[in-house]
């Protein structure tokens, strides 16, 4: 090569031709990083709290594989639990034994879930999960949160979080109105809102679904007896709860939102943690309840790689990692880190409200902490994205959205706390406008 020579730098070579091959150059809407402003990162490697990316430059994470990576990227112990799996073959086609293992590590956290089903996705689960809660009140109506986020299924893609409040669209175009129809979408934390809708169709309501902390909207906490509303309300009419704790579960204490809240829900539905950064979803409940799935019962679904031997050692291997003791340090260091900020966001003349709950935090560009999915859209993202680029610039990647969660993990040090904090108070200072 001689001197003259440009060379693209790997990372903008990359984006250019992912641009060429996926709509919007992504496999999945906000990695795109619109709504920030910037080019996206194309990652090529993590271990511990930190990636890097195709120039070979290092950030702290926080995004987490989006939830995933409690332990880390690259745990030795999950990659050798996977690498010792891979030797032996992938998808049998038939029950494998890890299965068994990660179902027992499950139950044996979360009391409520006696029977589960393996999926591969988050979104398959929840789809899943209100077939069943259909097929076993023989109603249709599911109430949803506005700004809560379940997944890419036809009937919950209406006024969803994630990708959708990042790209401030209401719904997806492609789903039929009749399916759409069948959601009531309802503020989260508005018990009356929620009492409405029961005394209006009780009759007809299925089930409600619930991210037990919103996490897709940033995070938004349950006022208090929110949740036992819900359980009161479900209880009462024959509607079923379902906990969405595909961020939650495993996630905000061992026993995932239903333990730290004390609210057990009929169905939960899991992914993320439980696969440790490998392809995962799981749904389950009472016995009674998940005997409706074929071929137990008449609800059909299947999945070619459900329970696929890979993700289950790599569920099973994280979960072993879980121990009380580690929460505790978790929650210390996601405590330091808000504590930290909001120390850091004082001086600059944006306003920032920090919200967290357990090792869940957001910061939102808005002088209060937003109780809903509507109030959370009143945020400024523009500060955000400016927010956004200067930690980037200071080597601390956070989700590229004002409304998706950070997730600090178990392999964030002390002296990865400091640096995010130092880094803040520069782009607290910048992210004004
Ligand atoms: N439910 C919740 C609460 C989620 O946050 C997500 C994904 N972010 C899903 C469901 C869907 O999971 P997946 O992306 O694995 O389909």
């Amino acid at each position: 090569m001689t001197a003259t020579t440009r060379v693209r730098a790997p990372n903008q070579s990359f984006v250019e031709r992912a641009e060429r091959l996926f709509p919007g150059g992504v496999n999945s809407p906000v990695r795109a990083f619109r709504s920030v402003g910037r080019q996206p990162l194309v990652l090529e490697r993590g271990e511990g709290s930190a990636v890097w990316d195709a120039d070979g430059r290092r950030y702290l994470d926080y995004v987490g594989a989006w939830g995933a990576a409690i332990v880390g990227h690259a745990h030795p112990a999950v990659v050798e639990a996977v690498t010792s799996a891979a030797a032996d073959g992938f998808a049998l086609g038939a029950t494998h034994p890890s299965e068994i293992a990660l179902a027992e590590a499950i139950t044996a956290r979360m009391p409520s879930i006696e029977r589960l089903r393996f999926t591969s996705s988050g979104t398959e689960a929840v789809m899943s999960a209100i077939r069943v809660a259909r097929a076993r009140t023989s109603r249709e109506l599911v109430i949803k949160f506005a700004g809560a986020y379940h997944g890419h299924a036809d009937g919950l893609l209406v006024e969803s979080g994630s990708g959708l409040a990042t790209l401030a669209i209401s719904g997806s175009a492609g789903v039929p109105s009749a399916i759409a129809e069948t959601a009531i979408v309802v503020p989260f934390n508005d018990t009356d809102a929620v009492s409405l809708a029961f005394a209006r169709h009780a009759e007809s309501i299925a089930a409600v679904i619930v991210e037990p902390v919103v996490a897709n909207s940033g995070v938004l906490p349950p006022a208090a007896g929110f949740l036992e509303h819900l359980r009161e309300l479900t209880r009462a009419t024959g509607a079923l709860l379902i906990f969405d704790e595909v961020i939650t579960g495993f996630r905000l204490a061992r026993g995932g939102a239903q333990e730290r809240f004390g609210v057990q829900p009929d169905l939960t539905t899991l992914g993320k943690v439980i696969g440790g950064g490998m392809p995962i979803g799981a749904y389950g409940g009472r016995a009674d309840v998940m005997d409706l799935v074929a071929p137990a019962g008449p609800v059909y679904q299947a999945g070619t790689l459900a329970g696929h031997p890979l993700s289950m050692a790599a569920g099973v291997a994280t979960l072993a990692e879980l121990t009380p003791g580690r929460y505790d340090g978790l929650e210390t260091r996601a405590a330091e880190l808000a504590l930290g900020l909001a120390g850091a966001a004082v001086g600059s003349d944006a306003p920032v409200s920090i919200v967290r709950v357990g090792p869940l935090l957001t910061v939102f560009f808005r002088s209060e902490p937003p109780r809903d999915g509507g109030e959370a859209l009143e945020s400024d993202r523009t500060a955000y994205a400016r927010f956004f680029r200067a930690m980037l610039q200071e080597g601390v990647l956070l989700p590229p959205s004002q409304f998706e969660a950070w997730f600090p993990s178990m392999a964030h040090s002390a002296a990865d706390i400091a640096t995010t904090i130092e880094a803040a108070r520069a782009a607290f200072s910048r992210s004004a406008a």
